[in-house]
């Protein structure tokens, strides 16, 4: 079948709406979607109507509204159409306008972080109506998944979609401000997009299933490392195996089903690393579509006997994954506003726009950095393959000479050109250049028409980087506006608020190699915070600052941002004794066994060829036992300081602690138990060595 009549056969377009509602009901929607509002029940009916039949049709038996909790990952429960048979036994298939709009899920058991005690366990979910709603094809069935938010009986939110839709929100809103000022009186609203780079791994099923830690924990916590690794830069763009295209085309066309628009595919830089990327659209749209590919991402995989692994940093000593949140901001009469055109110098609109994103970054890097954290990017960040912990910008050349000029002198009057590129042989093209290179370093990247922010793990939600930079943004938006209302000459004003914005900020602004140490002194000195953990980071969300930016712009109240510092403290001490007992299952039931089978061997070997030929050497045999033995000992001692760490760490009640013990605590003593359980892996025989090695999982796909 073509692309384009694949593409979106899965989802309620608006196209599908067009064709099976009344024209009215059909208006009303658009104009909710758009301008927001309440839309009527009777037309939330006829909506729902359609809706299911249109489901049905397809195969669905059940709908579910499909909401983000603060677990990271999506929620569904599954609810069949049917309504209770007639006195003729006879079922009718039924969805109503309220089942559309507004659901209540029992919902005592997700994190809530104190928001909610079990015994006051309401929780809504209501409809997003400007996310599609689409069907998704699982075993299971096939089900009608209804794009919500998730609430609080007092209507705080419980989810990762509210706050993401209350920002964006406001960033129109400031956005709108600014835009009316250069005279813009045809833009209703300006909207953040966003494309994310999706990296992951993919390995063999069966050899996954022989190791409990990639099952329990995502990510190995063993393996020494293999003989070959990335160094030859070999996989990178390299031709991708076959197995692993056959699970790639496969995705696409289930992605593309969905109306995701997976776009770009290629091996990345470790071995059995690959990256997916869509093209970009409607920030909460691509927040919603990126949870769908990583889900099936992993759906798709396990019908090929494949595993894919989305943890940051499945294999030490190779590269992690990442996921490059491409963003910008643009009116919905489709002007990108991060569009510095030809001569940015003397774009004034731009540099307005730019220079407040600078400020808003500067001032709120803490911030940023904190809606990047998760267990597994704390191996990640600051590692050799991904920025470090520590905020800056990189603009190009061709935008720091122009920031330069305006610092030194107000304005700029002039900017370096792209010009053509020769390569020396006739018969290729002259190619335009770009004004700027790349900077593969940096966490935060201005790439021609948008920012890319590099940070974010592989696994996490995109909706909390985009939170903290929509509010951030409309804070420094607002700022500006504020002045700028006030002049009567806005030309000299706007340069003004420029300069000062630059002035104060671009202390951010580096061009550099982010991975070097150099970079981390100098930043140091220029007084940016380096946040290296998850649990360094957390205290960010609810410094005053944090609460007077979210407050102000309705983002977060003083309530929800303590819950979602618990809940993160909560979650890394979690994910981390989940990563600690799975490494005290391994050691004391595969490893250690199994070495201790290995000595024995040996030890059968020594007394066998003394006792068969005296003269024969056994130095090997006994070099191998003396060192075995000594690693053994080494192990089991360090299994025993891993486990009391365990247990002191249960006996720790309130999570903030907890989490800073597991951190500087239990993270050290799991690192003390794989030390020489790698070593042994290199020393043991394969034949008794109880798991897949790194080699086995990285190079046998
Ligand atoms: P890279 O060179 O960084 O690997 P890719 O082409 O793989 O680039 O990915 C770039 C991503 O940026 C794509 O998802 C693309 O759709 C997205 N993108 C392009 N323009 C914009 C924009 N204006 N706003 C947001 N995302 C954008
Ligand atoms: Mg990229």
């Amino acid at each position: 079948m073509k692309i384009s009549e694949l593409f979106g056969e899965n989802v309620f377009t608006k196209a599908v709406m067009r064709e099976r509602l009344p024209r009215e009901v059909y208006q009303e929607v658009v104009n909710v979607e758009q301008n927001g509002g309440q839309i009527s029940m009777a037309a939330a009916d006829v909506v729902a109507k359609a809706m299911m039949e249109w489901a049905v049709e397809k195969g669905a038996t059940h709908y579910t509204h499909w909401f983000q909790p603060l677990t990271g990952i999506t929620a569904e429960k599954h609810d069949s159409f049917l309504s209770s048979p007639d006195e003729q036994g006879r079922v009718i298939m039924k969805l109503t306008g309220k089942q559309l709009i507004m659901g209540e899920p029992d919902a005592s058991s997700f994190p809530s972080g104190g928001l909610r005690a079990t015994h006051y366990a309401r929780g809504y979910t209501a409809w997003d109506i400007t996310s599609p709603a689409f069907v998704k094809e699982m075993s299971c069935g096939t089900i009608l998944c209804i794009p919500t938010v998730f609430v609080s009986y007092t209507g705080e939110a419980l989810d990762n979609k509210t706050p993401l839709l209350r920002s964006m929100q406001a960033l129109s809103h400031q956005a709108l401000r600014i835009l009316r000022l250069f005279g813009d009186t045809t833009a209703k609203k300006v909207v953040p997009s966003v494309g994310a780079e999706q990296e992951y791994f993919i390995v063999d099923r069966e050899k996954y299933l022989m190791r409990r830690d990639l099952i329990y924990t995502g990510r190995t916590l063993f393996g020494a490392p293999a003989p070959k690794g990335q160094e030859l830069e070999d996989q990178y763009f390299g031709v991708i195996r076959e197995r692993v295209g056959a699970f790639m085309a496969e995705l696409n066309r289930e992605l593309w089903k969905m109306g995701i628009t997976a776009t770009t595919q290629h091996n990345e830089v470790a071995p059995a690393q690959h990256e997916c990327a869509p093209i970009f659209s409607t920030c909460n749209v691509a927040v919603d579509q990126n949870q769908l590919m990583m889900e099936t991402m992993k759906r798709v995989a396990t019908k090929h006997g494949l595993v894919c692994l989305l943890h940051e940093k499945p294999f030490a000593g190779v590269n992690g994954s990442g996921k490059h949140n491409n963003w910008s901001i643009a009116t919905d009469t489709g002007e990108n506003l991060l569009d510095p055109g030809k001569t940015p110098n003397d774009n004034l609109q731009f540099l307005l726009v730019l220079s407040c994103i600078i400020k808003a970054v500067d001032r709120h890097a803490d911030l940023l950095r904190m809606s990047t954290a998760c267990a597994g990017n704390d191996l990640r960040l600051g590692a050799d393959e991904a920025p470090p912990a520590i905020i800056s910008i990189f603009l190009g050349n061709q935008l720091e000479d122009v920031v330069e000029q305006i610092v030194e002198n107000g304005t700029a009057a002039g900017c370096i050109a792209g010009g053509q590129l020769d390569t020396g042989v006739s018969t290729l093209p002259l190619i335009d250049k770009d004004a700027t290179d790349r900077n593969r370093t940096s966490p935060f990247a201005f790439t021609g028409n948008k920012f890319e922010f590099r940070m974010v793990g592989s696994s996490d939600c995109i909706a909390n980087c985009n939170t903290v930079l929509n509010t951030i943004v409309a804070e420094a938006f607002s700022e500006a506006a504020d002045i700028l209302e006030q002049s009567d000459n806005l030309e000299i004003s706007a340069n003004r608020v420029i300069a000062e914005n630059l002035r104060s900020h671009s202390r951010v602004i580096f061009n550099g190699n982010g991975y070097s140490a150099e970079w981390v002194e100098e930043a140091a000195r220029r007084g940016l915070p380096n946040l290296p953990s998850m649990v360094s980071s957390v205290p960010s969300l609810t410094t005053a600052k944090a609460v007077d930016l979210f407050t102000r712009f309705g983002v977060f109240t003083k309530a929800e941002l303590e819950s979602r510092s618990e809940v993160m403290y909560e979650t890394y001490a979690k994910v981390t004794l989940i990563e600690a007992r799975t490494m005290l299952h391994m050691a004391s039931k595969h490893y250690i066994p199994s070495v201790v089978r290995y000595t024995a061997r040996l030890a059968d070997s020594i007394c066998k060829v003394r006792a068969a030929c005296p003269e024969a050497s056994v130095c090997v045999q006994e070099d191998l036992l003396t060192r075995t033995s000594k690693l053994l000992t080494e192990a089991r001692d360090a299994l025993h300081r891993l486990e009391q760490a365990v247990a002191q760490s249960n006996s720790l009640d309130c999570v903030r602690e907890m989490s800073n013990f597991c951190h500087d605590t239990v993270v050290p003593a799991m690192h003390a138990l794989r030390e020489p359980i790698d070593s042994l892996e290199l020393i043991v025989d394969k034949a008794i060595w109880p798991v897949p090695t790194y080699g086995d999982l990285m190079f046998e796909v």
